[in-house]
């Protein structure tokens, strides 16, 4: 399972974070927004990346800075951390 949460920076900017099984850090994603487009830092080349679609349910979901943790394979939302059991 992998998980994912984010966070929006100071400078506006989208920080996607990727865990493990161990819920270990394994990855930062850096978007950023500009009205309906995105950019991510995996895509420079690319018009789409999957950070994009995780970022779009974030945002839907008001979701971001809460800590909130989306298994995007399982479409499975999970609470923050002490606010729930998985
Ligand atoms: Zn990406």
């Amino acid at each position: 399972m992998t998980l994912y949460t984010c966070q929006q920076a100071r400078d506006g900017k989208f920080i996607v974070s990727k865990l493990d099984d161990e819920m270990n850090v394994d990855g930062y994603y850096t978007l950023t927004k500009t009205g309906p487009s995105m950019t991510c830092t995996c895509a420079s080349h690319r018009p789409y990346c999957k950070h994009m679609d995780i970022l779009k349910a974030m945002i839907q979901r008001n979701a971001v800075n809460t800590g909130t943790f989306y298994d995007l394979d399982n479409d499975v939302w999970y609470p923050p951390i002490g606010e729930g059991v998985l």
